[in-house]
């Protein structure tokens, strides 16, 4: 076999200030009919096209010291003058997205995805790739440390130099962060970890440490040791306000608030940072479920377009199930916080009328037009593959238990499909996982399949819980702040039924802006609108924290006039107030039967 000679790149923070990367990328025998090189249309995990050519601010080629034509052939190919090499190609990048998709740099730290700056050579995908990183010029930046997945080849520990990936694929799968982060270790499994924190922050970074630790060990075995990455990085970036994660085969980009991380001398784990674990323990699963188990789609991924999948609910749902499920098994936090999150997801589902119309394999499919590009009508158009996905996983999880007396479970279809397709690379068929389910169940599961992911039908949830003695209660909504998980507080001390408008709002100078309007509900039967913006109600000046007090002296029923401005032209319209719906839920348990135990030993137990 032909060695191959690896492609070259190097890529520089040339003005950090002006927020520009200087990129490389050096092949030393193009094609000879005039080498093409291109940027991703996307990057996997966030199924969205993001177009990353539209950030090139300039693009030129060189042989030597010679200047090469360089032609674009669409909105993200260009095409050299044909050369015999070595050919170099460098494009000016601008960086100024602060999420876990972009690349950002300023004067205070440079973070980047491999998408937006490293170019595709078109037919040499799989070359193996250097890559020189290399340090903004200036005295300032003399303290800038580097932390990234990617093998390093001559760059000491956390330093600029080179680095290394097998191909194309490897190369833009290792996200990099660069400045003065906080930095800690760890070893889970024996495996060493490290975690990057940019931003300023007052995180107890140690309880961290402890706490990822034991998520991650949890995880490596229920799919089993050895674990397949050799190290791992959470690269975190603590903003005032902030939240996302994204993927990758040996690390993870986190955005969080820096108030979500742990605080020194404090045990409890606090909401927010319950979910900052769960994020954590969410892209971590990952690293099987879709980092390697994938879609056969996927395998090998094509960035030019979209790579259509009924699969998503599996991939983002099993694994928004096993995010929060993680967490209590591995002693994190308690059944009770447990039940609360289960309450607060199914709470969310019911709230969602999108549920009656679209289904699960259809919103993956769509995911591209539709769950990444969600409007003021998604809630009554859209389900999210992640929410009601998870709790399709609930389901199966206690089905399987269920069937096999609790022999078995989901962890056992999770291990099937690693050993059968994330092991050997085979690239997941678009019914593989329905089958492997039922392998496992010992009975197949066909008309459950078909329910959840092709029919709009709601989910067998009250049944299924009933398997482990959890029982689902529906109220009213108290509050516009009301998620569900717990009990009426009685706080708001009404004997009788709560009144809501059918809205989503958010704050407005001038009073209470309507989001999203649900389909069928007071407001939208009376012709308001999403944009509107409630002023009074009742003849009274309304914001968005004194509108649950001017509704509560309402009962189903009532009528009331709303003044509203739709665009800069005021109006009124009166409203016929509908009783709230029972769509908050709570999750309760029974205490000590045989259903209690098959809770607390085989599915809430490690
Ligand atoms: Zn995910």
């Amino acid at each position: 076999m032909k060695n191959l000679r690896p492609i070259h790149y190097r890529i520089f923070p040339k003005s950090p200030e002006a927020h520009l990367f200087e990129v490389t990328c050096t092949v030393d025998d193009p094609d000879p009919d005039g080498q093409r090189f291109a940027l991703p249309a996307w990057i996997p995990g966030s199924y969205m096209i993001r177009e990353f050519a539209r950030h090139v601010v300039t693009i030129a080629a060189k042989v030597g010291r010679r200047p090469l034509a360089v032609t674009k052939l669409d909105k993200h190919t260009w095409m050299a003058a044909p050369t015999a090499g070595p050919l170099t190609v460098t494009m000016v990048v601008y960086a100024w997205d602060l999420s876990v998709r972009g690349a950002h740099l300023d004067t205070g730290h440079g973070f980047f995805n491999g998408p937006c700056v490293f170019l595709r050579v078109l037919g040499r995908e799989h070359q193996p790739c250097e890559v020189d990183i290399l340090r903004p010029t200036g005295a300032r930046y003399g303290k800038w440390q580097l932390a990234t997945g990617m093998r390093r080849h001559t760059a000491p520990p956390h330093g600029f130099g080179t680095y290394k990936a097998r191909d194309y694929d490897e190369l833009i799968d290792h996200p990099v962060e660069m400045g003065t982060f906080t930095l800690a270790a760890f070893k889970a499994a024996g495996v060493p970890h490290e975690v990057a924190i940019t931003g300023r922050h007052s995180a107890d970074v140690d309880r961290l440490c402890r706490d990822l630790k034991k998520l991650c060990e949890y995880q490596i075995h229920l799919f089993g040791a050895p674990a397949p990455m050799d190290r791992y990085v959470f690269l975190v970036t603590a903003v005032g306000e902030g939240y996302g994660g994204l993927e990758h085969r040996a690390s993870t980009a986190l955005l969080c608030s820096r108030d979500d991380l742990p605080e020194a001398g404090v045990d409890a784990v606090s909401e927010t940072y319950r979910i900052f674990l769960g994020l954590c323990s969410h892209e971590y699963f990952h690293t099987w479920n879709v980092k390697r188990i994938k879609p056969a789609v996927f395998s090998p991924y094509d960035l030019e377009r979209e790579n259509y999948t009924t699969l998503l609910w599996a991939f983002e749902g099993i694994t928004s199930y096993y995010d929060d499920l993680t967490l209590v098994r591995a002693g994190l936090i308690s059944e009770g916080d447990y039940l609360e999150i289960l309450g607060k997801n199914i709470t969310a589902l019911m709230r969602n009328g999108g549920r009656h119309k679209q289904t699960v394999a259809e919103a993956s499919w769509d995911a591209w037009i539709k769950y990444y590009r969600q409007d003021e009508n998604s809630p009554n158009s859209q389900v999210s593959y992640y929410l009601k996905g998870s709790l399709i996983a609930l389901c199966l999880d206690l089905l399987i238990r269920e069937r096999t007396r609790n022999r078995k479970s989901l962890d056992h279809v999770m291990r099937l499909l690693w050993q059968r397709y994330g092991q050997s690379g085979i690239g997941v068929p678009e019914n593989a996982v329905e089958n492997v389910a039922s392998e496992v169940a010992g009975s197949r599961l066909r008309s459950f399949f078909d329910k959840a992911l092709r029919m709009t039908e709601e989910l067998p949830l009250k049944q299924m819980l009933a398997t482990v003695g959890a029982t689902i209660n529906l109220r009213q909504a108290e509050s516009p702040t009301d998620k569900g998980g717990k009990p009426s507080s009685g706080r708001s001390g009404r004997k009788g039924s709560h009144v809501t408008l059918g809205i989503r709002t958010a704050d407005d100078p001038a009073g209470v802006r309507l989001t999203h309007v649900v389909e069928g509900g007071s407001a939208q039967l009376a012709g308001l609108a999403a944009g509107d913006v409630i002023v009074a109600i009742d003849g009274l000046k309304t914001t968005a924290k004194t509108l649950e007090k001017r509704l509560s002296r309402f009962k189903p029923g009532d009528r009331v006039r709303v003044h509203l401005f739709r665009r800069d032209e005021l109006a009124d319209r009166e409203i016929s107030l509908q009783a709230a719906a029972l769509d908050t839920c709570t999750v309760s348990v029974t205490a000590s039967d045989a259903t209690a135990r098959r809770r607390r030993e085989g599915w809430l137990g490690s």
